[in-house]
């Protein structure tokens, strides 16, 4: 078996590139290490250092003719799209597009695509579901919509087999401060530093917040379930800002100071996403609590090395 993982050098992409040579496939990364980390991808992944919009990476896929492509490269910012929205489409929407030629063409059986919860926008819902209708309110969320349209149009014109799956908030060793979902990142990062945590607002605001060793199982499942399906990857666990805060504070024993700053205009309140499709069609659970997750992402913060292989 052999897979091709765009982004295979980034936070979630390198610990699937991990997972899959653990399994046994021969894995092709294509990355420009635009926020991704050489030292993070596996030593015996092939490299391909290309920009996901380039002919060359069309080439690679073409010559390499993989049996299934993780599609995790993306302009994964949302500030950074609203500053730039046609680097953000240029990258999520006309990079998809790219690929998505180069796996018609070179006949791969599947496509796996990383989406997020970002497409649903301030859905104000308990739970969202994949029913739910999705309004974006970023250009993030809108190009990654936009990618999800062209992944099932291909499939509607040359049936090429695809999974997507929506991503929570997705946590663990080797986050960046930058991007999605990076409150736990940035929150360790100033911990590292002895700097205090800015709380905005009354901190009951909540997430759902996932461990990448979980969205990493969920990928490896895709490739044999899910297909031509559109699945949230989620715990369906709230958990607040407060609440994040006590168990770091368990975690790191001594004190954490914290800052309470005004709550910022246009942030989501709650944000939850109903995992009841990934269970079922999947046959997939979350298996990492959140104080698990956090303490190994807590140690591998606190490792002064920062590359760890686990
Ligand atoms: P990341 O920034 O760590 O990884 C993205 C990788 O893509 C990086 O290695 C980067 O160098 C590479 N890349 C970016 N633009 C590229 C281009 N034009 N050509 C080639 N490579 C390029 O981000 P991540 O958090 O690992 O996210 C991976 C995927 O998961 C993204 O598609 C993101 O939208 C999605 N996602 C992430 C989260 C989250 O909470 N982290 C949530 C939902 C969805």
């Amino acid at each position: 078996m052999k897979a091709v993982v765009t982004g295979g050098a980034g936070f979630i992409g390198s610990h699937l590139t991990d997972e899959l040579i653990k399994i046994g496939v021969e894995v092709h990364v294509l990355d420009n290490m635009i926020s991704g980390h050489l030292n993070y991808v596996h030593p015996l992944a092939v490299i391909h250092h290309v920009d996901i919009c380039s002919a060359e990476a069309k080439q690679i896929i073409l010559q390499e003719k993989p049996d299934v492509v993780f599609h995790l490269a993306a302009q994964a910012d949302v500030e950074r799209s609203i500053i730039n929205p046609k680097y953000d489409a240029d990258v999520n929407i006309s990079g998809t597009i790219n690929i998505l030629e180069a796996c018609h063409e070179a006949s791969v059986k599947k496509i796996i695509f990383a989406s997020t919860s970002g497409v649903y926008g301030n859905l104000e819902k308990e739970l969202i579901s994949e029913k739910d209708e999705a309004v974006p309110v970023s250009y993030y969320g809108l190009s990654k919509l936009t990618a999800e349209s062209y992944i099932r149009l291909f499939y509607q014109l040359y049936g090429l087999s695809y999974t997507i799956l929506r991503y929570g908030n997705v946590y663990g060793p080797r986050q960046t401060a930058k991007g999605e979902g990076g409150v736990i990142a940035v929150f360790l990062e100033k911990i590292k530093k002895g700097m205090p945590l800015s709380i905005h607002g009354d901190g009951e605001q909540t997430r759902d917040f996932i461990y990448v060793k979980d969205i990493v199982q969920a990928n490896i499942a895709a490739m044999e379930r899910g297909h031509q399906e559109t699945i949230q990857v989620s715990t369906s666990k709230r958990t607040s800002v407060n609440h994040l805060l006590k168990y770091l504070m368990q975690i790191h024993v001594s004190t954490i100071d914290v800052v309470h700053t005004p709550a910022r205009k246009g942030d989501i309140k709650h944000s939850c996403l109903d995992n009841s499709k990934a269970c079922q069609m999947l046959n997939w659970k979350p298996q990492v609590d959140i104080l698990q997750g956090l303490t190994e992402t807590y140690t591998f913060s606190h490792n002064k090395n920062n590359v760890d292989k686990t």
